[in-house]
């Protein structure tokens, strides 16, 4: 952990830990990013004072989706693709609790990039996770659409012919509100980026560069390593300029910065914006009323 005050804060906070751990058998590779990635949350929600009943995280098809039973609470595990929309809608239907989502390069960019487009637009108050290992794991290694030009992947034996979408620059294309990116090699960094997003009221997007050492060859860990820079070492970076973001995202081979890259504090969140629930101080999920329906059963 960069912080050593939190690291020591966290060791008094063991047993709040251990409540987010469960006894199932981690099914993920060896040295795979998960692992940290998985550990990062937990200490970020511990740190930040979160207790299980306060939270709800929604998991997408993938190996990042078979975390969802790697960690206590409630998860809800859905269709590829379609997390966003699951978990904008939870948010929604009940504001007290905080919403968690979390999908790999496939599902956020290929299946569900449409439901990135409109969860970025409405600023719907969740924290979505992107675990982004540049390929298919759970479907043993084909090119996603973020995958390099000239990777050689299962689907594609002869390699990849065509370019990647660079995803942090599609995001912020979008005029999101916060924009984050770590590395799952540092786990002490990937909890100050969760820990930032858990505060943000609108949508929090952190991609998390992750290694994938059983499929992805041409992006190991070392590859990133060598590139990765922090952003506030970057002398005169301002984070609530957009064209500056924009800027640095560009380069996906040599400089790679990690950081919250970019923060528009200004902008309104759906709750914010939404005419309709004004001045209502019942969320929707206490609105619900029961209503027999015997008789259209018969
Ligand atoms: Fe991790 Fe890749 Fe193995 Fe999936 S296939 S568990 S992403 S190393």
């Amino acid at each position: 952990m960069r912080d050593k005050k939190d690291f020591h804060k966290l060791s008094k906070l063991s047993g709040d830990y251990l409540k987010y751990e469960t006894s199932k058998v981690l099914t993920w590779c060896g040295n795979c990013g998960n692992y940290g990635i998985q550990n990062a949350l937990k200490r970020a929600l511990v740190l930040e004072g979160y207790k299980k009943k306060d939270l709800l995280m929604c998991f997408d098809i993938g190996c990042n989706g078979n975390g969802s039973d790697k960690i206590e609470g409630y998860t809800l595990h859905g269709l590829h693709g379609r997390v966003l929309p699951v978990a904008s809608g939870c948010a929604l239907a009940n504001p007290k609790m905080k919403v968690i989502a979390s999908a790999g390069d496939g599902g956020t960019f290929s299946e569900g990039i449409n439901h990135l487009v409109h969860a970025i637009r409405n600023d719907y108050p969740i924290l979505f996770i992107h675990h982004n290992n540049e390929n298919y794991g759970l479907t043993v290694g084909q090119a996603s659409s973020l995958t390099r030009c000239g990777a050689i992947m299962n689907g594609t034996p002869k390699e990849v012919t065509i370019d990647p979408i660079n995803s942090l620059d599609f995001v912020l294309s979008l005029n999101p509100s916060f924009v984050a990116r770590s590395f799952s090699g540092e786990i002490g960094h990937v909890t100050e980026m969760f820990r930032l997003a858990l505060k943000h009221k609108g949508f929090a997007y952190v991609e998390i560069l992750q290694s994938c050492p059983t499929y992805n060859k041409m992006t190991p860990d070392i590859w990133y390593t060598k590139r990765i820079k922090m952003i506030e070492d970057k002398k005169d970076y301002d984070k609530s300029d957009i064209w500056q973001a924009r800027r640095i995202v560009r380069d996906m081979e040599n400089e790679i910065w990690l950081g919250l890259l970019y923060e528009n504090k200004k902008k309104s969140n759906f709750f914010e914006t939404y005419p309709f629930r004004k001045g209502v101080k019942t969320a929707l999920v206490e609105e619900v009323r029961h209503k027999d329906i015997s008789q259209f059963m018969q």
